[in-house]
């Protein structure tokens, strides 16, 4: 907990300018702790009179950084197919590792794997440490988590990264906490400080209203999970070599608490927004769950696929696979049409990558229309039937 000295509390208040969380007020001369805290120290350390202290909070040990070095990615494999989100991650490892002259390794964990680790390598890995084993071809989080956890602590990169996707999601968390290290979780940007060579990781904040950058100055390895969709991958180049390290995994580190019984494809899990190369996306504008039924009249036209914002998905008019925005995929296609949508700045988080923007609403205003290459004000249903009509035309012409 935080606890204020009475003795050393010269009530001055710059503790409450920088707590982040309003947490803090000046009561009769003396700084109070309210129930907005969240332990995250900024008012300890810019206490001049060393009033404020963190108790029973186990803050960072000092870490020698120099011992720890190059940067990692796990390669998420599954079911026989590497993510796409895996080789995003190794173009943007490729350009950090450059930047602090040092190697870039990928992680595989699966079965089967085949050529994977070589490709890892065409990708930009110099090395590749390669779990392969029967017993890891069912992701489970705790075997996951123990061979990453075991592999850190041998080799101490100062950097790993993990897609944000439900797996990373679910066992990194796990492998930072082992690690006492932090976690900075669907970052949408990474850099190294100039200064001091420690990662920039940037992500949204606030509900997406302010973009965060976080650094972990004091402990090693700094760990970030990225959004799928946001970084580039490099090309794919046959010449590059690298070293492929085969781990074979103890009898202790295959011991898992979870069974994997059967896997079922959830309804719609199969709509893969994120592939597609044009999107048409619906909102409430639509008016009722009908509304798709005349977008998926445009998508066929145009061989898209359909997403929505998360006002359709929790109004239950299409499934959550389909939406785009923080709390949804990010996506960018060449082409995404937003039908009826309004333009929040957790919709547009998720869609403003796309190569070419198309708003159609009714409201002139629409913030949808700041990101947009094309606008059309006017009712969806009149202006999606001539859009067809028009679509169609061109193609008989
Ligand atoms: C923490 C958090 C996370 C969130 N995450 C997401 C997310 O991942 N994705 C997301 O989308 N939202 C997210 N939201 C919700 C977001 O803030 C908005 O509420 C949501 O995006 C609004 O959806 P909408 O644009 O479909 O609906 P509305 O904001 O209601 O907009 C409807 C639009 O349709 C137009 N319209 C109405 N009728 C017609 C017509 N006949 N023809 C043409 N135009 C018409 C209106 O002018 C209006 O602009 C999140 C919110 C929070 C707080």
């Amino acid at each position: 907990m935080l606890k204020v000295n009475e003795d050393l509390c010269i009530g001055c208040g710059i503790c409450v300018g920088q707590c982040p969380f309003s947490a803090i007020e000046i009561e009769n001369g003396i700084a109070v702790v309210g129930d907005s805290c969240t332990l995250c120290g900024a008012c300890v350390e810019s206490c001049d009179v060393a009033a404020l202290a963190l108790e029973g909070t186990e803050k960072s040990v000092q870490v020698d950084l120099a011992s720890w070095s190059g940067v990692w990615v796990y390669c998420e494999f599954r079911q026989g197919v590497l993510a796409s989100v895996a080789l995003e991650l190794l173009g943007v490892g490729r350009r950090l590792a450059d930047r602090r002259g040092v190697q870039l390794s990928a992680i595989l964990i699966g079965h089967d794997t085949g050529e994977t680790a070589k490709s890892l390598i065409a990708h930009g890995a110099d090395k590749v440490f390669r779990l392969d084993h029967e017993k890891l071809r069912h992701f489970s989080e705790d075997c996951y988590a123990k061979l990453v956890t075991a592999l850190v602590k041998e080799h101490r990169p100062e950097i790993v990264l993990a897609g944000a996707t439900a797996i990373g999601r679910s066992f990194i968390p796990g492998v930072a906490t082992t690690l006492n290290a932090g976690l900075t979780a669907d970052c949408t940007g990474l850099d190294i400080r100039d200064e001091d060579g420690a990662l920039m990781q940037t992500r949204p904040a606030f509900g997406g209203n302010i973009m965060a950058t976080i650094v972990c100055p004091s402990s090693r390895p700094q760990m970030a999970t990225v959004r799928p969709h946001v970084m580039q991958s490099l090309e794919y180049n046959a010449e590059r070599v690298g070293q492929i390290i085969d781990v074979i995994p103890t009898s202790l580190q295959l011991q898992s608490r979870i069974r994997v019984v059967e896997e079922v494809m959830s309804q719609g899990s199969n709509v893969n927004i994120q592939e597609a190369d044009i999107l048409v996306s619906g909102g409430r504008g639509l008016e009722n769950p009908k509304g798709f039924e005349l977008l998926q009249k445009l998508a066929d036209t145009l061989g898209a696929n359909i997403s929505a914002s998360r006002a359709v998905v929790d109004a239950g008019w299409i499934p959550y696979p389909h939406q785009v925005g923080q709390t949804g995929k990010t996506v960018a296609p060449k082409l995404y049409i937003a039908c009826g949508i309004s333009g929040a700045v957790q919709h547009v988080a998720g869609m403003q990558s796309s190569e070419t923007i198309v708003a159609i609403n009714r409201d002139a205003h629409a913030s949808i229309f700041d990101v947009a290459d094309f606008g059309i004000v006017g009712d969806l249903y009149e202006v999606i039937p001539k859009l067809i009509n028009k679509i169609e035309d061109y193609r008989r012409a």
